[in-house]
């Protein structure tokens, strides 16, 4: 018999701890839960009314939640322990050199269900102001290594092609470069502003000010914050308790 590869043997546990996620959110009335999978053709798709004139096809107190800079010792693993007891689904943009170094909590996003999406590998204060080359070495580097951290090998196509900009410092040579490469670019239609230090009651307050103004839309949060990991389990009752339903993302043709 032909020896399992450690990658494959990688893909197959990922998407059996998947559905052992998946059955122990079965029957649970009490979570928010995720309302619905909105499966996505990235080709040629750039959403967030931050950043550009679309979003997302989302319909009334419909949102989709989006976690950057991760996966971080610490704050990533509380803010999965909050998605996980209200059994919602978000979307992560992982940095590539963070992935590299918590190869585990990487997994550990992809196999808890969530999005798994690529944030450059350092993470620049904006790709746009550097050489262009060195743009698009920093963007695929990051991708390699967040491949190579959840399922253990990288190269061909990336399973999850969609990209957000670091500090959303886009220019139009890397959209283009990215809309050749078949990437949705996602910008953001709200945040709680949560690079600021602030309490995490504060945060819960604005982040709610700013989606019952916005009514529907896609969510920036941080999981690297551990303001934000401490808010969230407030935010998500607030959510179920004010009628918002969770939207989560995947690219069309993924397995769901
Ligand atoms: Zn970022």
């Amino acid at each position: 018999m032909r020896p399992i590869m450690p990658a494959a043997l990688a893909l197959i546990l990922v998407a059996l701890a998947a559905g052992a996620d998946a059955a122990s959110c079965r029957g649970r009335l009490d979570a928010l839960g995720t309302a619905r999978v909105l499966a996505l053709d990235p080709q040629g798709v750039r959403v967030g009314r931050k950043q550009f004139p679309h979003t997302l096809d989302l319909g009334p107190r419909e949102v989709v939640l989006t976690f950057d800079d991760g996966p971080v010792a610490g704050s990533t693993a509380l803010v999965l322990d909050a998605l996980a007891a209200e059994c919602v689904q978000a979307t992560f943009f992982l940095i590539g050199r963070n992935a590299e170094a918590n190869p585990g909590l990487a997994r550990r996003i992809a196999v808890e269900g969530h999005t798994v999406a690529h944030h450059s590998m350092t993470h620049p204060p904006t790709l746009a102001h550097m050489p262009y080359a060195r743009a698009v070495a920093d963007i695929e580097r990051g991708i390699a290594a967040v491949e190579r951290a959840v399922y253990g090998q990288s190269g061909g196509a990336p399973r999850v092609p969609f990209f957000r900009f670091p500090g959303f410092g886009q220019s139009p040579a890397l959209l283009g470069y990215l809309e050749a490469k078949g990437f949705a670019v996602f910008g953001a239609d709200l945040w709680a502003s949560d690079w600021i230090p602030m309490t995490p009651p504060q945060e819960l307050s604005l982040a709610l000010a700013r989606l019952a103004a916005a009514g529907r839309g896609i969510v920036l949060l941080h999981d690297s914050k551990l303001q934000t990991a401490r808010m969230l389990p407030a935010f998500l009752r607030e959510l179920a308790r004010r009628g918002f339903r969770v939207v989560h993302v995947v690219p069309k043709g993924a397995a769901h």
